[in-house]
């Protein structure tokens, strides 16, 4: 069975970007009723006990739709932390990326729009591939890199529901000011290059 993640910051900390409501609507609402459909619709798969991501790649339909939001949503809330002036990776992350993008300001460049572009509902995601190379992509829904052998690294949820509170139909607005808040240290431990 899944569970909700807890939070590993304070609801206002995201503020002003993300606001204390946006955060608890995100999170206590939208975030648990997909934990809550999953579990509803994991018993007699063969899943009931297996881990988040396998049931992600080894569903399908409702199940998969519920459990691959729930797979993303903990990717995404994970991925943030308290802004920071001039936030930016460093180390051997920091090194992929200027290799893999030119430098930082391209890849937030490339990330941004493919957050801002993702028609509708969906996602934008840095992964890493099976040779550590990075990713950028569009996922629509509930789409998660998992299911393309990707290892997803960080995520930007352009759910309506992620923004409209703050930003109303501003998605630029809200995607750039997420770039103070990436938890860089959370998303280089993911990262195996
Ligand atoms: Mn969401």
């Amino acid at each position: 069975m899944l569970s909700l993640i807890s939070l590993p910051y304070a609801a206002d900390a995201l503020a002003p970007a993300i606001s204390a409501q946006t955060l608890s609507f995100h999170h206590g609402k939208h975030l648990k009723a997909y934990v809550d459909n999953a579990n509803a619709l994991l018993p007699g798969t063969g899943l009931e006990e297996a881990p988040l991501e396998e049931v992600v790649i080894r569903s399908a339909g409702a199940l998969r739709l519920n459990a691959g939001q729930v797979l993303n949503h903990n990717l995404y809330f994970t991925s943030l932390r308290a802004p920071r002036e001039g936030n930016r990776p460093d180390g051997r992350l920091l090194a992929a990326i200027e290799a893999h993008f030119g430098s930082f300001d391209a890849f937030w460049d490339a990330f941004a729009k493919a957050a801002l572009t993702q028609f509708g509902s969906g996602w934008a995601f840095l992964s890493a591939d099976a040779k550590d190379r990075l990713v950028i992509s569009q996922e629509p829904n509930a789409g998660n890199p998992l299911q393309k052998g990707l290892v997803p690294l960080l995520t930007i949820d352009v759910w309506e529901h992620a923004y409209y509170l703050d930003w109303q139909n501003r998605r630029a607005d809200y995607i750039a000011a997420l770039r103070p808040l990436i938890d860089w240290d959370a998303v280089a431990a993911r990262y195996k290059g």
